[in-house]
């Protein structure tokens, strides 16, 4: 696939959980609000695993006068809309992840800047199901987050700078 051909088809699946949401808040007899939606847009349109602070900054550039009440309701919204993850590292702080139709995946974390790789390995999962099945286990989901640090020292360092601006 060329690049505009994914980024195209990134923006229709960001349309398509924009709608979705839609539908999931007038199921639950909740009003539509323009504040909400530039929310929940700005959300889609953002990759990785976003903070709430993170969230608010993006907002605040489309609408200044959102404010952070707005943004942590709308998030657990999403989360319960099922149309958002929210995932929790080491250090505890809340993160919300678009679900994508992408297969799961699991994360590496670096403990010296934060940053978040996402992997995901066939057999690995494998060996799970059938470590599982030894166990006469069954499993619905799981959670793999290995923690460590970056083997690029200087992009690390480059991050860990960004981050402490
Ligand atoms: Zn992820
Ligand atoms: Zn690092």
């Amino acid at each position: 696939m060329t690049a505009e051909k994914s980024r195209e088809a990134e923006e229709q699946m960001a349309r398509d959980k924009e709608k979705a949401f839609q539908e999931f808040i007038q199921a639950k007899g909740l009003k539509t609000t323009r504040q909400r939606n530039t929310i929940v847009s700005v959300f889609f349109g953002l990759r990785g695993h976003i903070s709430v602070e993170e969230l608010l900054r993006e907002v605040k550039k489309v609408n200044p006068r959102i404010g952070y009440a707005t943004v942590y309701r709308t998030l657990h919204l999403l989360v319960e809309s099922g149309l958002v993850e929210e995932r929790r590292f080491g250090d505890g702080l809340a993160r919300y992840e678009g679900r994508s139709e992408v297969e799961h995946h699991d994360h590496m974390i670096c403990l010296q800047c934060g940053q978040i790789f996402e992997f995901y390995n066939p057999h690995l999962e494998a060996m799970q199901e059938k470590l599982a099945h030894d166990h006469k286990f069954k499993i619905y989901r799981h959670r793999l987050e290995l923690y460590g640090s970056c083997e690029d020292f200087d992009s690390c360092q480059r991050r860990q700078r960004k981050a402490a601006d």
